[in-house]
């Protein structure tokens, strides 16, 4: 960390600012300049905080080195991180050159239909199934998932596919439970900063999907996933859903620079929801594109066999058929910038 005193800093500020430093059992390195003087701060940056230095008469600025997601960051784990997802005959992995195809239906409403819709995405080349059995609704009407009976079917149909999968935990204390049936747990964008939630997933050691809160920022995301890394859970999958935007053209607005940002900042594969970002099926299939294309370690697609009967985001699902048609196409580009399948 660097601390840059203020032009009107006294030598007793000065003097307390060091006493201060190395009160954290750190270094204080002083740099008298002709306008300005500077602290360098030698030692572990973990053991200071930079906020509280502010508060310190004398002081301008207190800048750290290392990203406060330490744990997350790039530069203190340069190789990027690959995820195993599964087990067995059935292991996905995402990240470091190898692609992520997540696609299902919004929620789990039957065995029947997630056994159709599962045999339809794999046969299409999907490599994660995912479906959700907690809803995070917007309405305390709407359908809130089947709970741990969805949890059952998820398991038997992703089993008979050899198709790890993923669901959504929104309470911490369902995340025991769900560790139990699935192979990944999603933290959906309107608990990204539910930080008792992260900590109890991480603490599972359960594969992580983290979805990009509906208004955070990269910084924001790169937080949370420290929280869930911190707690014990290395295997963390980041995801570009959308933002909230001034245009309500689309259900949100896809951030697709975030991607190449993220890969800089972070060592955490990145994936793209383009059907939760756009909400709208007929632009799904570019958005997937564009997301390949970005360098993205995969996509995260919404399928339903008869949208008009889902119980919910019927309307941005795409049809088997339709995903068939996309995913052939999305493996074609992500080759293109070098991904293996
Ligand atoms: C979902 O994946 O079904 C979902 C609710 O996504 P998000 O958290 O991105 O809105
Ligand atoms: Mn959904």
């Amino acid at each position: 960390m660097i601390i840059i005193l203020k032009e009107s800093a006294t030598d007793e500020q000065i003097s307390h600012v060091v006493a201060r430093v190395e009160s954290f059992g750190l270094q204080a390195h002083l740099s008298k300049g002709t306008y300005r003087t500077v602290v360098g701060v030698i030692g572990d940056e973990a053991k200071i905080q930079a906020a509280p230095l502010l508060a310190i008469p004398g002081v301008a600025e207190a800048v750290p080195i290392m990203p406060a997601y330490k744990l997350a960051s790039r530069k203190a784990h340069p190789q990027p991180t690959v995820v195993h997802v599964g087990s067995g005959d059935a292991v996905t992995k995402i990240g470091g050159g190898h692609f992520g195809m997540i696609a299902g239906p919004c929620a789990i409403e039957s065995a029947e239909r997630l056994d159709s819709i599962a045999g339809d995405i794999k046969a299409a080349g999907a490599n994660l199934l995912r479906g959700g059995a907690f809803k995070p609704r917007t309405s305390p009407y709407a359908f809130q998932g089947l709970g741990e009976e969805g949890l059952k079917i998820l398991r038997e149909v992703g089993d008979k596919h050899s198709l790890p999968v993923v669901t959504e935990a929104i309470d911490p204390r369902h995340v025991e439970m769900i560790a139990e049936y699935t192979d990944m747990i999603q933290l959906g964008a309107r608990n990204m900063q539910n930080f008792v939630l992260l900590t109890e997933v991480g603490k599972t050691g359960k594969p992580v999907l983290l979805k990009r809160g509906m208004a955070a920022t990269i910084q924001d995301l790169l937080m949370s996933a420290e929280y869930v890394v911190a707690n014990g859970t290395t295997d963390v999958v980041l995801c570009e859903r959308g933002v909230k935007s001034f245009d309500n053209s689309c259900r949100n607005m896809l951030d697709i620079a975030a991607v190449p940002q993220i890969q800089q900042l972070s060592h955490l594969p990145i994936i793209v929801d383009p059907s939760h970002a756009t909400g709208r099926p007929e632009l799904i299939p570019a958005c997937a594109l564009a997301a390949a294309a970005s360098g993205a370690d995969g996509v995260h697609i919404e399928v339903h066999n008869c949208p008009e009967e889902a119980m919910s985001d019927g309307p941005q699902a795409l049809l088997p058929a339709q995903y068939a048609e996309v995913a052939k196409q999305i493996r074609a580009v992500a080759k293109v910038v070098g991904k293996t399948f």
